[in-house]
């Protein structure tokens, strides 16, 4: 059946089948071929509904472009190495990094740079600010070529849907995305007949609400064991894709050699809490209000990717704050160089650009700064020794 949106498709998938994962709807909500919020329009920026650290900045590109080539450098400077990004956005961050990075010898010339993006509309921005550099796009990361490889991903793995289990008096369940009814009650007629009970129930269906599986001990072995035991109400997310996307990467690096760097908001160990949000037009919006047009993302739980990097034989760096991160990158003096060409205007929004960045009250603390390599690479750089 033809649907007009994405409620419609919902709710249709919810009558058949029965309540979805909260991965499921997460996974159509942001990626269904029509519908999805990824598949049409450009989130980003000002005018969009949110804005990522690069599009803050061009200084958070420009870091991540001087950690990407002292990580060459310190790989030994391989003549062929791939450069890939992952949900490279309108193609910003990578395009300073770039800039950064064009007068270090041998470094532009090494490199092949390979996009992974599942949105049109954002690819043809992405080719647009790096049509000097020639970018190629794979639809899977098994399809990166056998050489050293540096990954990027800023605010990607908070895109990839999560499931969320929940811990009850009688064990862990599954917290599902089912259609929530209103019962109305047609009037009683007055005064009632004989034999009349209530009038029957008229069931409108409304929207989504959140339900939960039956207790299920199963669900308790998916749990890990420091978290099982958690106080009824806690929750406990894992993204699946999340992880076997980490599991991709870390294999090609223990195989071919490289790095990987992942800036994300998250924890290392989960506070146990529901983070599942949505954001449209700069603000909090209900994650069933509209689904499909508002941006859905979840906390990164760094622990689990460091668990996986690790399974490989990868050293893990981090996860540390943002702003730590950037410090030790050098922002401030990035900025401080960046003033002393700058207009008394321009010179305020380096400030504040820098604030909104490494600022504990702003992005510096919540974001975090996760970096893996493989276990001889020493004095990984903004992760101190
Ligand atoms: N890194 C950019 C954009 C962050 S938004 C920045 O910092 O500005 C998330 C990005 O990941 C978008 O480019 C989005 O289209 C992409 N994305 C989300 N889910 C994806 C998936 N499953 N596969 C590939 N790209 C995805």
């Amino acid at each position: 059946m033809a649907h007009e949106s994405l409620f419609g498709v919902l709710r249709e998938l919810i009558e058949a089948r029965g309540p979805l994962t909260v991965a499921d709807y997460m996974e159509l909500a942001l990626q269904h071929p029509t519908f999805g919020y990824y598949k049409h329009g450009d989130p980003l920026g000002r005018a969009g509904d949110f804005i990522t650290a690069p599009e803050i900045s061009q200084m958070f590109g420009e870091m991540i472009g001087v950690w990407c080539a002292e990580v060459w450098r310190m790989m030994g400077a391989p003549k062929a190495f791939a450069l890939v990004e992952l949900g490279p956005g309108r193609g910003t961050l990578m395009k300073d990094a770039l800039r950064a990075t064009r007068k270090i010898s041998g470094f532009h010339d090494a490199m092949d740079l390979i996009l992974l993006e599942s949105s049109e509309t954002l690819r043809e921005k992405q080719r647009e600010a790096l049509v000097e550099h020639a970018p190629r796009y794979v639809e899977s990361l098994a399809d990166c070529p056998a050489v050293p490889t540096i990954f990027i991903a800023n605010e990607f793995f908070d895109a990839l849907p999560i499931r969320q289990f929940e811990k009850g008096f009688q064990g862990w369940s599954e917290r599902l995305v089912d259609i929530a009814k209103e019962h109305r009650l047609a009037p009683l007629p007055y005064p009632p007949h004989e034999g009349e009970g209530i009038a029957p129930r008229a069931v409108d269906a409304i929207g989504f609400a959140f339900t939960l599986s039956a207790p299920d001990p199963t669900y308790a072995l998916m749990i890990p064991e420091d978290t099982r035991d958690a106080k009824p109400g806690a929750v406990h997310e894992v993204s699946l894709p999340a992880l076997g996307i980490m599991r991709d990467i870390s294999k090609h690096i223990a195989k071919n050699g490289g790095a990987g760097l992942m800036l994300d908001y998250g924890a290392m160990q989960p506070a146990g809490v529901a983070t599942l949000q949505a954001v449209s037009c700069h603000r909090r919006a209900d994650v069933f209000s509209d689904p499909g047009s508002v941006d859905l993302t979840a906390h990164v739980d760094f622990g689990m990717l460091a668990a996986v990097a690790r399974k490989d034989g990868l050293a893990t760096h981090g996860a540390i704050a943002q702003g730590e991160f950037l410090e030790a990158m050098g922002i401030f003096l990035r900025a401080a160089q960046l003033k002393q060409h700058a207009t008394p205007d321009q010179a305020k929004d380096i400030d504040s650009a820098l604030h909104r960045l490494t600022d504990s009250s702003q992005m510096g603390s919540l974001f975090k700064a996760m970096a893996i390599t493989p276990p001889g690479l020493r004095d990984v750089p903004g992760f101190g020794r």
